[in-house]
């Protein structure tokens, strides 16, 4: 099949730039990625409460941003690296 063979020669088009999760966890200071990679990881924390508290911070990040990122790498997550 071609069209197949097309896909799998074609160059890799899932290159981006990071979602504003992945931007904020590039200039935040380590100890706030850590404990912020800590809470993406967690399934029992909700994404909104996450949101929340970025908000509150200054941070304009909607529930939907963090669970795309939670879902980064995948056909309908963000771009960001896993
Ligand atoms: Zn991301």
């Amino acid at each position: 099949m071609a069209e197949l063979q097309a896909l799998a020669s074609a160059p890799a088009t899932r290159k981006g730039p990071p979602c504003s999760i992945g931007a904020f966890l590039a200039r935040t200071q380590p100890s706030t990625a850590d404990a912020l990679r800590i809470a993406l990881n967690t399934p029992t924390i909700a994404a909104k409460a996450i949101a929340d508290t970025l908000a509150r911070h200054g941070e304009t990040v909607t529930a939907y941003t963090v669970a795309r990122h939670r879902r980064r790498g995948e056909t309908n997550g963000c771009r960001c690296a896993r």
